[in-house]
């Protein structure tokens, strides 16, 4: 089915009067914040936004203040009109595109801090991205306030942190995990993905393969440890360097486990070249 474009909304007042006329007339929204640079994992998601509700509002920001000072903000991609363009083959309603000042004026002083969840796996290798990201979101919500948000799994992290937040703030708003989509070799899509030369592509997908064995292993009953060693060697042997984390972790808390009972997941980062690759599986 081919859609219109969405509505490109750059005002945040105006924003508010289209998401509240859709409200009075009894109609449910739902927001899909993103950086941009939209590919089929985050076209799933807008799907999922008009399968589950009636209208649907992609946010489009790069976010300065979740990433590093030595990280990848300058060279982001962006491309909002391409991204305008997908968006219409997915039946979305508004793309919500605010200028940085509308964002951040200069004498912006706040910061959402999400203790515990955010000391380990990406949170203790980018100090200061949670707060970044936890920062950004609670300013989408309040801008747009939808019924629900969604948020994808393949930033499993990043969903704890946020559901964790807006039940800590009262936020209102009903957060939810989508499944990531996969490449059919299995390589998570992700708007860094293009950063890959063919070679890096080539290798890319071992990072899935090594989760999905590990997994596989955690429920046959084996323990973490040396699984999560044997990891790290054989993405160290096929070109990935540095590996910064590869751990099993409780689902809903995050804590690390040796062995696996209840819901779990096993989550790395790994540097492919000058390119960071995330990705996780449930156990
Ligand atoms: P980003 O633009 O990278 O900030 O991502 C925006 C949203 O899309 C986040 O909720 C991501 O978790 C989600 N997302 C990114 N890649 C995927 C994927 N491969 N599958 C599902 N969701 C994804």
């Amino acid at each position: 089915m081919s859609h219109a474009r969405p509505t490109r909304f750059s005002d945040r007042a105006a924003l508010r009067a289209a998401v509240e006329a859709w409200r009075r007339q009894g109609e449910s929204v739902v927001l899909v914040p993103t950086m941009g640079a939209l590919h089929a994992g985050h076209l799933a998601l807008v799907a999922h936004a008009k399968a589950i509700g009636r209208r649907a509002v992609v946010s489009i920001f790069v976010n300065p203040t979740q990433f590093g000072p030595s990280e990848d903000f300058a060279r982001y991609p962006r491309d909002v009109a391409a991204d305008l363009d997908r968006l219409a083959e997915t039946g979305a309603d508004a793309a919500w595109t605010p200028e940085i000042d509308t964002m951040y004026p200069p004498d912006f002083s706040t910061r959402i801090e999400v203790a515990g969840l955010t000391e380990g796996l990406c949170g203790a290798v980018r100090p200061g991205h949670f707060a970044g990201v936890a920062t950004v979101v609670t300013k989408l919500l309040n801008q747009v306030r939808p019924d629900i948000a969604l948020f994808g799994e393949k930033d499993f992290q990043q969903l704890q942190v946020i559901r964790r937040a807006v039940r800590d703030l009262d936020l209102g708003v009903e957060i939810r995990g989508v499944p990531t989509i996969r490449e059919a070799d299995g390589l998570a899509l992700s708007s860094r993905n293009r950063y890959l030369d063919a070679a890096e592509r080539a290798v890319a997908p071992r990072l899935h393969a090594v989760l999905a064995r590990i997994a596989a292993a955690l429920r046959a009953g084996a323990a973490a440890g040396p699984l999560l060693a044997e990891g790290v060697a054989e993405l160290t042997a096929a070109g990935f360097g540095p590996v910064q984390y590869l751990e099993v972790r409780d689902a809903e808390t995050l804590a690390p486990l040796e062995r696996v009972e209840g819901p779990a997941r096993v989550l790395a980062a790994a540097y492919l070249g000058r390119t960071r690759l995330i990705d996780n599986v449930a156990v």
